[in-house]
């Protein structure tokens, strides 16, 4: 935990605690609201977590004066960029894939924020928006990240799994995924030792996490951000990243942000778009988002962006397929649909000229869609989150084509208060335990998310 985390006066109240909170906790910047957002029982797990949590003692302090970020055996001085290399096998011989990984260390003392893309080496929209954001568009004297004024310190890796990124595989050459095996182990198998040289180098001495994917293979996400909101620093800069749709989940086993909870580190997982492709919405929202964290943690200058509402999801409905053959998608990812609204059409190659309309079994948003047209009676075709409150909101953003006009996607919104946004919350639960578990795959490893 770092310093900053607090809790607005609203929910205090909510927690019903008898005692007040330490001093610590008291509003320092971005409020948490937890009331009314998500289900009863999730909420308590949330208020419980709040209370539970300890104040801890500042590991930094705005007053003491720059000191030198050690990190991979290197001294990093106050006020500078240095570029470095991780190798994630330790090997004297053969291949030990260096990784590049940029270190800014502010010229002000402040919390560690670690970007991370390409955990799956075939999502693309990490690496490019950390590529960009280490640019010069956005890095060095004057721009939106200065290391003379920057507080704290950024670590940004664009490429965590090289060997995957250079065969456009999601996976470790030995076939497994690297997000299932953190915090990893010396001993055991290739991935697990390169989780336990990446948990060790880079995340470990991390107060922040901000983990980059796209969907898996055979679909396509709307920018949104994953978060267990029961873990309290977590919740925070789920929220700082200013986008409007936020799933409440711990992820699955072994994965990035699942340990880094575990290991009392915030960490949020950004999806947008798809594998293999650089869906330029996903990349510049992406971007905008990480700038609006480093603002509200005020490692930057400027206001941080918010959006006009917030989708709070803790659950969601599947759109299948009663047919086999061939689907075309109808209402893209981001479609706001109504109930029996025809969302795909399936034909058959081998029956012509008869066509099967699928339509979705309520109203709500459309997350995620499948790209791969080949299906069969039971396949997922759509992920949707059932909005039935805060719709005539969440309209007030939609374009002609009925898509959600993602914040960071159509320029900066106007300036807003925290009790000028809504939270629309999505009540439910995920099939499979996860967000994603539905959609299936291939390799039994990945069923889950991200
Ligand atoms: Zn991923």
């Amino acid at each position: 935990m770092s310093d900053g985390d607090s809790i607005d006066n609203s929910s205090q109240e909510k927690l019903q605690s008898d005692k007040p909170l330490p001093r610590s906790k008291k509003r320092r910047f971005t409020p948490i609201k937890i009331a009314n957002q998500i289900p009863k029982k999730r909420r308590m797990e949330i208020e419980k977590a709040l209370e539970d949590q300890e104040s801890t003692p500042k590991k930094w302090t705005r007053n003491s004066g720059p000191k030198n970020h050690n990190f991979l055996r290197k001294r990093i001085t106050p006020g500078t960029i240095r570029h470095l290399e991780c190798e994630l096998l330790d090997v004297e011989i053969g291949e030990s894939w260096p990784i590049p990984v940029s270190i800014i260390h502010g010229h002000r003392p402040g919390p560690t924020v670690t970007l991370i893309g390409a955990v799956h080496g075939d999502e693309l929209v990490g690496p490019l928006s950390l590529t960009y954001l280490l640019g010069n568009n956005f890095l060095g004297e004057d721009k939106a990240i200065d290391p003379n004024s920057l507080a704290g310190t950024i670590r940004i890796i664009p490429i965590t799994n090289l060997p995957g990124y250079r065969r456009r595989s999601r996976y470790f050459p030995d076939g497994r995924d690297l997000n299932r095996y953190f915090p990893g182990n010396p001993e055991s198998n290739t991935t697990s030792r390169v989780a336990k040289t990446i948990w060790s180098q880079i995340i470990s001495g991390s107060d922040y996490i901000v983990d980059l994917h796209t969907a898996g293979k055979g679909r396509t996400n709307i920018p949104q951000i994953r978060a267990n909101l029961a873990h309290p620093s977590t919740n925070k800069i789920a929220r700082a990243f200013g986008i409007e749709t936020i799933l409440d989940s711990k992820g699955p086993r072994g994965s990035l942000r699942r340990v880094s909870n575990e290991n009392d580190i915030a960490a949020i997982a950004f999806e947008g778009g798809g594998p293999d492709e650089a869906d330029p919405e996903s990349v510049q929202i992406a971007i905008f988002g990480i700038l609006n964290l480093l603002r509200s943690l005020r490692m930057i200058p400027g206001y941080p962006s918010k959006p006009r509402f917030r989708i709070l999801a803790s659950g969601s409905v599947w759109i299948r397929s009663n047919q086999s053959g061939l689907i075309d998608v109808l209402t893209p990812a981001g479609s706001f649909v109504e109930k029996d609204e025809i969302v795909a059409s399936i034909t058959d190659p081998e029956v012509p000229g008869e066509n099967h309309d699928v339509k979705t079994p309520i109203t709500g948003l459309l997350i995620s869609t499948a790209t791969h047209p080949f299906v069969h009676a039971g396949s997922p075709i759509g992920h949707l989150l059932p909005v039935t409150r805060g719709i005539s909101t969440l309209k007030t953003r939609l374009d002609e084509e009925g898509c959600l006009i993602i914040s960071g996607s159509d320029g900066d919104p106007p300036w807003r208060d925290d009790d000028e946004i809504e939270d629309i919350s999505v009540i439910g639960e995920w099939s499979g335990g996860n967000p994603d578990a539905e959609w299936g795959t291939e390799n039994k490893e990945s069923e889950e998310e991200t």
